[in-house]
């Protein structure tokens, strides 16, 4: 289909690799985005002027091979640093390494013999090659009967929990699989921010021709005539395809002409939305780069310190603490401003520190997303859409087809380039 009018809508990791890609092979490419700034769930915003940070914290694994790819391809490898940060897990008032088998076996709010175990079955997930005998099952019942109860309670009910909710005992074992499998104790950076990425993709496309139209949101996809009409807030325009890499249920609002057969089978509307709110401060408040909160009562499940993994001089000399959140759409602290969440949250900072001081504290920033975390039950897999819908123009590409994985940028990429072949020439 070269050489055709093709839309793209959300300009995320997905979105621009595919317009990329086609603009690449000389399709003419329009992509439309909501937001005023490219990149999605992984873009930035600037602490200072030219100093950019994620929304929300961002890493990738040494197994993230398509997004690395992209990267060096773009210009940008050089600036792709693996360091082997601190992670940690707060448990019973207390910081733990968990982060590799002798860490594991250290780990002792669990009698040793739970600590074997566990590594045992974590040993196990790992040399699995692929998860096709786990389908069906689920990671609680799973964890519970090959790691023990008390290790599901003291490790991973709380992850599981704070991810999924009240779904957690619902997740997938291939989804719990692909975590365990996949995961490297080097994170990947780029330096100067993911926005880099995604501003890089941006000006390819438009440098090959493409349109790249930010600030402007999709209210409508309709066929008519043999042709796609996408209509914004103040025009219709037409093409001969459209690409949707919006959530599946976004596309399904968008497109009225969408029968109900399809959204009865592919409308996953099971996701929670994320917050974070960061904080600049004066001097470290951890030694750790992430600390999973695996205690009850702490209104943050993840404390993630930037520049314990990032060198505080890239940013000024400030110290950057993100307090992570996945919740329910509706729930009221994904509508909070940086000073509520920050009064909700401040006496907990003094249980992980106790010389933690709100004087510390010299900037504060609040983030909040929909549609952040599809919630990957035993279900979920049936449920993923094929990239065609039955409107012959309309293709959809989105990370909730991202399985068993956890969504990540790399997952976006490499299903941008599996569509983009799909498409054919
Ligand atoms: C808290 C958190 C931490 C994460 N950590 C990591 C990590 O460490 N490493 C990693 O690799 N990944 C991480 N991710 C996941 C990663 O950000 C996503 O998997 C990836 O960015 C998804 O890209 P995408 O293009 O598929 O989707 P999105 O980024 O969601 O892109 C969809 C785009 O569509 C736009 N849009 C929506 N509606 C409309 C409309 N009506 N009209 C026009 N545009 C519209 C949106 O604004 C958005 O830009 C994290 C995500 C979160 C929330």
């Amino acid at each position: 289909m070269s050489g055709r009018r093709i839309a793209v809508l959300g300009a995320g990791a997905l979105g621009l690799t595919v317009a990329h890609r086609l603009t690449q092979r000389g399709d003419r490419v329009t992509v439309f985005e909501r937001e005023p700034l490219p990149g999605g769930l992984a873009a930035g915003f600037e602490i200072e002027p030219g100093m950019w940070l994620e929304k929300f914290y961002h890493h990738i694994f040494r197994s993230d091979r398509a997004v690395a790819g992209l990267i060096d391809e773009l210009g940008l490898g050089d600036d792709l640093v693996w360091p082997r940060p601190r992670t940690v897990t707060l448990r019973d008032g207390r910081v733990h390494q968990l982060d590799s088998p002798a860490s594991l076996l250290r780990f002792d709010p669990l009698p040793i013999a739970d600590r074997i175990r566990m590594g045992a079955a974590l040993a196990y997930l790992r040399a699995l090659p692929e998860p096709a005998r786990l389908e069906g099952r689920t990671a609680a019942a799973w964890i519970r009967r090959s790691m023990g109860k008390r290790a599901y309670e003291v490790v991973w009910a709380p992850l599981l929990e704070a991810k999924f909710g009240a779904a957690a005992e619902e997740i997938a074992l291939p989804w719990f699989w692909a975590r365990v499998h996949h995961r490297s104790a080097e994170l990947g950076y780029l330096r100067g921010g993911f926005q880099r990425l995604y501003q890089a993709l941006a000006d390819r496309v438009r440098d090959a021709g493409g349109d790249v139209r930010l600030g402007v949101e999709v209210r409508e996809i309709a066929t008519a005539d043999g042709e796609m009409r996408i209509t914004t807030g103040d025009a219709t325009d037409r093409f001969d395809h459209v690409v949707s890499t919006l959530p599946t249920t976004l596309t399904c609002r968008l497109t009225p002409q969408l029968p109900d057969a399809y959204r009865e089978r592919h409308d996953w509307r099971r996701a929670y939305g994320a917050h974070c709110l960061i904080l600049s401060l004066d001097r470290p408040l951890t030694d750790s780069y992430w600390m999973n909160i695996n205690d009850p009562g702490y209104p943050f499940l993840a404390l993630v310190e930037h520049t314990n993994y990032q060198s505080p001089a890239d940013y000024g000399g400030r110290h950057l603490v993100y307090l992570g959140n996945y919740r329910p759409m509706d729930d009221p602290l994904l509508r909070s401003t940086p000073e509520e969440a920050l009064a909700e949250f401040t006496p907990h900072l003094r249980r992980i520190n106790p010389d933690f001081d709100p004087s510390w504290i010299t900037e504060r920033w609040g983030f909040a997303a929909p549609f952040a975390q599809p919630i990957v039950t035993t279900e979920y897999r049936d449920r993923i859409p094929p990239f065609e819908t039955p409107i012959a123009g309309l293709s959809l590409a989105n990370m909730f087809q991202v399985y068993p994985h956890d969504r990540g940028q790399n997952y976006s990429v490499e299903l941008a380039e599996k569509l983009v072949q799909h498409l054919g020439r």
